[in-house]
Formats: structure tokens, C-alpha cells, sequence
């Protein structure tokens, strides 16, 4: 229930309530794998202890039933999970990042604030999403070795964790809306009804708050909200109302309150109806929901006359109108009644379609297999071999590329999940350009290590047919025959600084 507020609590200038928030959520980064080679006194050549880096922490979005208001999200508006740390040596893995859990009231819509595509609509106690997952931890050296790479000089990256910007969108969940004309007697209609105590004022523009109110009648209990502040042009952006609208989206049932009592020129109950309908027909969507009216306010003499002279014309429109006076209570049970009886029906209709609580739609990138391969001119005549899929996408993200090891990995997993084949079968030559992912893509030089129906069972680049047909590989050779060099010297190098360090005794190093 909202709570009631003062004036004095909320000046003018501050929204008093905030059913809309734009908020950036940043996932935390995983920690980065370790490359370690394990040392102990005279056995200078250990195996990889690289330790893995750990997750960073998701942000997730949690409904929580007892929130009615995104307020707190206005008033921080960046939330960020904290970092995988990074693994270390002596098998030590990084310790994971921890989640952000955001609670949101029950029926928050959470949408891409770029894109307006809605990722997730939170309906039910504990419903959740993850709305910034946290990067995956690097896997360190020792993870990464295998009988063909007894000891790895590289590990893997931590990946970045997801960051958006997203909108929040509050839309009361209640079985019936009121609408109508500012102080046509919504609120009091949900004070009379209900055990809400909204606040009520003599003038336009009374309520800010949208009221909820919980109604019992009969063996029905259901939630009734008012839209406030809904005038002529609401659906154009002017008022309030178009803002509110958005409250009644969900409601089962409208149901009209009509102020029988105003003197305002140009007012009358059944031109105030068509108004408000013209309001809801701009707003859209709402047309299948049923209707009733409310003629209000008939403990006073002249609306009484005024409401017995439109009733007939309301009920052959086939509307049910209930003549009614918040103030006295007159009519106020027939009318719960009615609202109990039409929300129990829309109820059985509803069950028997199952209600969706979350949709998420996350960016399709390769559907069915593991990786989806195009080619796709550049602009300037040229082409390239775009490669998209999930797992591709996230090996690029993970790669060290200052580490030409690291990199003969990434080419490794990418031969074996069959990228290469893919590519040689759709006509790739080596020294076309690959590029790997949409953004910011990561491009390479074609050099297949494999030959369709050839496996090359020597070690790559000592194929004979290779040096003669691909120039690429001869240079990917020469490069690799120069990496082993130069890691073959660094190794050595290290393994002289070691033994110069044992020698003095110096056994600090974890
Ligand atoms: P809202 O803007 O539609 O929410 O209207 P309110 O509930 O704030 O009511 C506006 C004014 O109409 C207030 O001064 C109420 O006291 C008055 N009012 C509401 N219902 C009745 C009623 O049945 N009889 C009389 N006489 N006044 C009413
Ligand atoms: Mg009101």
C-alpha cells in the first residue's frame, strides 16, 4: 500500500511518485587466469599452478512484494557488482564477485533504455531476472594444460561483465482501474471500498499518487486502482494521465466515475464519458477490457436527478451503471458486488491460458549451431568471412593477443569447433580476412591448419603441400618457429633468474 504522504514531505518541485527510472547496471568483470610455473627449492621445473580468475557478480532485478514505488532507484542510479579477482599461483583461483540483488515492486517492466526492447516483466513474489550477468573468470595456466601442452605460458582472459542502460517501468497490478475526471471521487470511491486512506483534497489534480486498494466482496478479494489526473489530451502527453495510463494496462476491468455534481460549463456525465473514452481509445489497448460506470455524488439533490435522468441512456449504451455517494455509501455494495462478480469471471478465463512471468529476449547471435558464417562485402569491393556464435565470440574475449600462445590456442579452438572446415567449404582462401563477433571484431588472416578430408597428422606447418599452397601458413610458420625461439630464450632466461635466486636463498615467492 502506498504509504500517505504530506505535502510538506514531498514539495511540488520533487516527484512524489516515480513509476518510471533509468538505470545503468554493470555486471562485474571476471578475474583474469594466472600463468605460473610451480617453484620449489632445487626442482626448478614445476608444472603450471596458474590459478583461475573468479566470476564477477551479476546484477539481478528481484521483485519484492512489499515495494510499491521505484523511488530508490531515482536516487541511485548506477549499480555495479564487484570483480572476479584474478587467480594466482600455487593453484590459487580468484574469489568470485558478489551479485547486486535489486528488489522492484510486483508488475516492474525492465526494457533496454537504447532500444526500448523489453527484456524481462516481473509478475509474482521472488520472480527474478538477471539483468547483468557477470563476467566468467579466466582459466589459469594449470587449468589450461593437457598432455599436448604439458605447461601453458599463457591463461586465459576474464571477461568483461554486461553493462547496460536500462528503464524501469512500474504498471500497477490491479484487477480494476477507475477513471475519470479529476475530483469525480476516485480516491474516495478506493478510500470507501477498501482499507486504502488515500489522500483526498478539493481540488484538480488531486491525487499524484495512482491509489491501490484492496477491496473484499463476497468470497472475491481484488486490487482497485485509480488513474489520476486524467483529463482531455492525457493520451497526447498532456496531465498527468498519460503517464498513468500505463497503470490500468493490466487491470481486468475500467470502470468509469463520473462526478454528477460539477457545475463546470460543458460538463456533463455522458460528454465526460465519451472523453474519457476517447482518452483511453488514443491511449490504446484497452479495448477488450469491460466496463462499468460510476454516476457519484447523488447524496446531493440535483446529481441524484442528474444520474436517474442519464441512467437508461448509459444502459442502452449496454454499460451497468451504479448510482452511488462515496460520502454516504449509497450503492457502494451493489457496486463492489458487481466489480467482484466481473473480476472472478475474467479470473476463470485467465487460468486457462498460463500467465508468463518473465520474457527475456536476449540477441539471437548463431541459432542452432555453435557459430554462423557470412560473407559480407566491405563497402570498398572487398569482403570479409564474418564469424558470429556465442562460444567463438566469448574465446575472442579471453584471448591475450601479446601472447602469440595464447593465440595458436584461440586458432586451436577454433579448428576444432570447426570454423576452419566451415569456412574452407564455403570457398575461404587463405589471407581472406576473418573477422570474429559484431562488435568490435576481431579480424585475422585465413591460414587453415587443416585440409578437408587430409588430417594432417605431423605437427602444423610441417605439411609439405602447406609451404608450397599457402603463403599464409609459410608466414604463420616463420612466426611460430619465431615465437619458440624467443620463448625458448625467455625460458631459459627465467630459468637462470631462478636458479641466481635459490642460489641466495631467496625463497620468498609464494
Ligand atoms: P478524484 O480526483 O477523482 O480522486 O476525487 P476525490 O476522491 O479526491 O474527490 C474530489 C472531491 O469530491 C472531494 O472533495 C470529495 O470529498 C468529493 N466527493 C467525492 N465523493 C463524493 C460524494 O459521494 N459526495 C459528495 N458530496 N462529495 C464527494
Ligand atoms: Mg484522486
Amino acid at each position: 500500500m502506498h504509504p500517505v504522504l504530506t505535502e510538506r514531505e514531498f514539495p511540488v518541485a520533487i516527484p512524489s511518485f516515480i513509476d518510471r527510472a533509468v538505470l545503468t547496471v554493470a555486471a562485474g568483470n571476471g578475474g583474469h587466469g594466472c600463468a605460473s610455473i610451480h617453484r620449489e627449492k632445487f626442482k626448478p621445473l614445476g608444472g603450471p599452478d596458474g590459478g583461475n580468475g573468479g566470476n564477477g557478480g551479476s546484477v539481478i532485478l528481484r521483485v519484492d512484494p512489499n515495494l510499491t514505488t521505484l523511488v530508490e532507484f531515482h536516487r541511485q542510479s548506477v549499480r555495479r557488482a564487484s570483480n572476479g579477482q584474478p587467480g594466482r599461483g600455487d593453484h590459487n583461483n580468484g574469489a568470485n564477485g558478489e551479485d547486486v540483488v535489486l528488489a522492484v515492486p510486483d508488475g516492474t517492466v525492465i526494457s533496454d533504455a537504447q532500444t526500448g526492447v523489453v527484456l524481462a516483466d516481473l509478475v509474482g513474489p521472488e520472480a527474478e531476472v538477471v539483468i547483468a550477468a557477470g563476467g566468467r573468470g579466466g582459466l589459469g595456466n594449470a587449468a589450461l594444460a593437457s598432455a599436448a601442452r604439458k605447461a601453458p605460458g599463457f591463461a586465459l582472459l576474464g571477461e568483461e561483465g554486461d553493462s547496460r542502460q536500462i528503464t524501469l517501468e512500474l504498471k500497477v497490478v490491479a484487477d480494476v482501474g477507475l477513471v475519470g475526471f479529476p475530483s469525480a471521487g476516485k480516491s474516495s470511491l478506493i478510500a470507501a471500498i477498501s482499507r486504502a486512506r488515500p489522500k483526498i483534497a478539493d481540488y484538480p489534480f488531486t491525487t499524484l499518487i495512482p491509489n491501490l486498494g484492496v477491496v473484499v466482496a463476497g468470497h472475491t478479494t481484488f486490487t482497485v486502482a485509480d488513474v489520476p489526473g486524467l483529463i482531455e489530451g492525457a493520451s497526447e502527453g498532456r496531465g498527468l494521465g498519460h503517464d498513468f495510463l500505463r497503470h490500468i494496462e493490466r487491470c481486468q476491468a475500467i470502470v468509469h466515475v463520473i462526478d454528477c455534481a460539477t457545475y463546470e460549463p460543458g460538463r456533463d456525465p455522458l460528454t465526460d464519458l465519451d472523453v474519457i473514452e476517447a482518452e483511453l481509445t488514443a491511449h490504446g489497448g484497452l479495448e477488450d477490457r469491460p466496463r462499468m460506470v460510476v454516476l457519484n455524488k447523488v447524496d446531493i439533490p440535483d446529481a441524484a436527478e442528474l444520474a436517474a435522468l442519464v441512467m437508461d441512456d448509459l444502459k442502452a449504451r449496454g454499460l451497468p451503471v451504479f448510482a452511488v455517494s462515496t460520502k454516504t455509501g449509497v450503492g457502494l455494495q451493489a457496486l463492489t458486488f458487481a466489480m467482484a462478480e466481473l473480476v472472478a469471471e475474467r479470473r476463470t478465463q485467465a487460468e486457462a491460458k498460463p500467465r508468463p512471468t518473465i520474457v527475456i529476449r536476449p540477441e539471437p547471435i548463431a541459432s542452432g549451431p555453435e557459430f554462423a558464417i557470412t560473407r559480407q562485402g566491405d563497402g570498398e569491393g572487398g569482403f570479409v568471412w564474418r564469424v558470429r556464435g556465442t562460444k567463438p565470440e566469448r574465446w575472442v574475449r579471453q584471448t591475450d593477443f601479446g601472447n602469440p600462445e595464447a593465440v595458436g590456442y584461440l586458432a586451436d579452438r577454433f579448428a576444432r569447433l570447426g570454423i576452419e572446415e566451415e569456412l574452407l567449404a564455403m570457398g575461404a582462401l587463405a589471407g581472406d580476412a576473418v573477422a570474429i563477433g559484431a562488435d568490435n571484431p576481431v579480424v585475422f588472416d585465413f591460414a587453415p591448419q587443416v585440409e578437408i578430408g587430409a588430417e594432417i597428422l605431423s605437427r602444423r606447418g610441417e605439411d609439405q603441400r602447406l609451404i608450397t599452397q599457402r603463403p599464409a601458413a609459410e608466414r604463420r610458420r616463420r612466426l611460430d618457429a619465431e615465437y619458440h625461439a624467443a620463448k625458448a630464450a625467455e625460458r631459459e632466461a627465467e630459468q637462470y633468474t631462478r636458479l641466481a635466486a635459490e642460489g641466495f636463498g631467496d625463497d620468498e615467492d609464494e
